[in-house]
């Protein structure tokens, strides 16, 4: 690619409206004065395929992928490291310069990352971690957890076989846990994680006491909008330490940026005020 050329790389879902990964890239192209942009890209599942393969003859350098398109997107690109196989799913495509495509899952290191960022001496060797949901969330966080030694994780979730199945995939550090004893199996965590929908905006609060956990617990959502749910207001308020999901979308998204765009950009509190002031859009 020639010095100069306008970089393109963007993020493709079925909707996209709600994505803030447009806001939070062009920050940063702003920020590092880059000539290139980063844009929406409404593609129907069906189509996705038809997307993806379009992407070097379009001069994109990449995309994200978000809902519903993360699973399908492993059988279309041309290489795929262990992780984002394991996760079985992909969020990031970089075109490389023979046209091929690589896909990877930032998604389970940029939540590593976002709890190590306020909680720097956290380790997930350090102790249980308790999982609340067994989705496409969880499998990415799990898989990261599982790379960095974590030796017990607690899986807990409204459909038990679910947190099983994934106990026979990744080995006997997963404990599937059924639902109705979650509030008796956080009590001793060294960290807790909703990766359920449970207390994203338009959906109703996640159902959980909080009375037998320890006050040490870093406590964390994985969503971020709202920006603090009731689980993590509670929690705070107990005197536990809590991180919300913004962390992860923001250091999921570094790698991708310097992969297309060649710069390790930086999470800074502005970037963070930009993507917030969305939230009440
Ligand atoms: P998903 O694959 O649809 O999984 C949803 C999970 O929520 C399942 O475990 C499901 O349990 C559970 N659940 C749904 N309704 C429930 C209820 N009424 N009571 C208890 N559990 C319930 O979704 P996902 O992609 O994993 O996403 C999960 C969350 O992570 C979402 O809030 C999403 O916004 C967030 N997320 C954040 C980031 C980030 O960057 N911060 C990235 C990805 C996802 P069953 O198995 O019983 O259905």
């Amino acid at each position: 690619m020639m010095a100069g050329d306008f970089i393109l790389a963007g993020v493709m879902g079925w909707p996209i409206a709600q994505s803030r990964s447009p806001i939070l890239h062009n920050y940063w192209i702003e920020r590092y004065k880059l000539n290139g942009r980063y844009v929406p890209l409404a593609v129907r599942p069906e189509r996705l395929s038809d997307a993806i393969r379009g992407l070097p003859a379009l001069g994109f350098r990449g995309c994200n992928l978000t809902m519903p398109h993360k699973q399908l997107a492993i059988t279309m690109v041309d290489n795929l490291p262990d992780t984002a196989k394991r996760i079985g799913a992909v969020n990031c495509i970089v075109v490389g310069e023979d046209s091929k495509l690589s896909g990877t899952n930032n998604d389970g290191n940029g939540y590593v990352l976002s709890v190590q960022e306020v909680a720097p001496q956290w380790q997930p060797s350090d102790g249980p971690i308790a999982i609340l949901g067994a989705g496409g969330a969880a499998r990415a966080i799990i898989v990261a957890l599982l790379e960095r030694r974590a030796s017990e994780i607690r899986l807990i979730n409204r459909t038990f076989e679910k947190a099983e199945l994934l106990a026979k995939e990744f080995g006997s550090a997963i404990k599937p846990i059924a639902w109705d004893r979650r509030g008796n199996a956080i009590a001793d965590v060294a960290l807790l994680t909703n990766a359920t929908n449970q207390g994203m905006t338009g959906h109703p609060p996640l159902e959980i006491s909080l009375d037998k956990l320890s006050i040490r617990t870093l406590v964390s959502d994985l969503i971020y909008v709202p920006p603090e749910t009731a689980f993590l207001t509670t929690a705070k308020a107990r005197g536990n330490v809590v991180i919300n999901g913004l962390g992860m979308l923001l250091h999921q998204a570094r790698p991708a940026f310097e992969a297309w765009f060649g710069v390790m950009p930086e999470i800074t509190p502005d970037l963070r005020a930009s993507v917030m002031a969305t939230f009440n859009r």
